[in-house]
């Protein structure tokens, strides 16, 4: 069978026909630019969760074909859980991975050590050509360090202090899968992806 990801990064959809393979799930992974015609809504949920619904939601309807679509940021207790949606952009339009890291540390270097508790979160929608839906998020506990360590990861990862005193950009791929807010979602949505490949079969 086949199932869209909404997203038109060829790395995710790699690594989603990856978890698929390990897995043993028969289910062939495609992106949105294998649909070049069809045009994304805009993010302006106000959670994870509307957002990665939207997408997928939308693009079930439009496409008529199941779609997984996700949305993930961080989310810092001191900050009312800034940046949350706005984590990709949280220091402007077009800036990077370190213009947002520079900004939270600025934003938090007045807080103590023991305040700094932050979460990430990943939410998954698959969607259904008829408008069925289903939700499910994954999260992962840790605190803000004051300075970056690691080379691994993307985003915050390098600022983002785990409990076990490793920072999540010191974590391989195959590590962070097992304890990461993405991993959790994926785990949650992997026996519906099973059950559709069988009923496929
Ligand atoms: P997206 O929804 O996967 O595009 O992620 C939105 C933003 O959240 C990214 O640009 C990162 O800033 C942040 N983010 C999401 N997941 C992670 C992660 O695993 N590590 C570090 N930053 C993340």
């Amino acid at each position: 069978m086949k199932l869209v990801l909404a997203t038109m990064n060829p790395g995710k959809v790699r690594e989603l026909t990856d978890m698929m393979r390990k897995a043993n799930v028969d289910i062939t992974v495609c992106g949105l630019m294998d649909y070049p015609g069809y045009k994304s809504p805009i993010e302006d949920g106000e959670t994870f969760g509307e957002n990665a619904r939207k997408k997928a939601v939308t693009a079930a309807e439009a496409l008529g074909e199941v779609v997984l679509a996700d949305d993930s940021g961080l989310c810092v207790d001191a900050l009312d859980g800034a940046p949350g949606v706005y984590s990709a952009r949280f220091a402007g339009e077009g800036h990077n991975d370190e213009a947002n890291i520079e900004k939270l540390l600025e934003r938090l270097k007045d807080v103590p050590d023991d305040k700094r508790q932050a979460r990430f979160v990943c939410s998954l929608c698959l969607a259904f050509p008829n408008g069925d839906f289903f939700v499910a998020e994954g999260d992962c506990c840790g605190s803000i360090a004051r300075a970056k360590r690691g080379k691994n990861g993307f985003g915050y990862d390098p600022v983002f202090l785990l409990p076990d005193g490793r920072m999540m950009a010191e974590l391989d791929q195959t590590e962070k899968n097992l304890i990461s807010h993405r991993g959790a979602a994926y785990r949650l949505v992997m026996p519906q992806l099973r059950a559709l490949a069988k009923e496929s079969e």
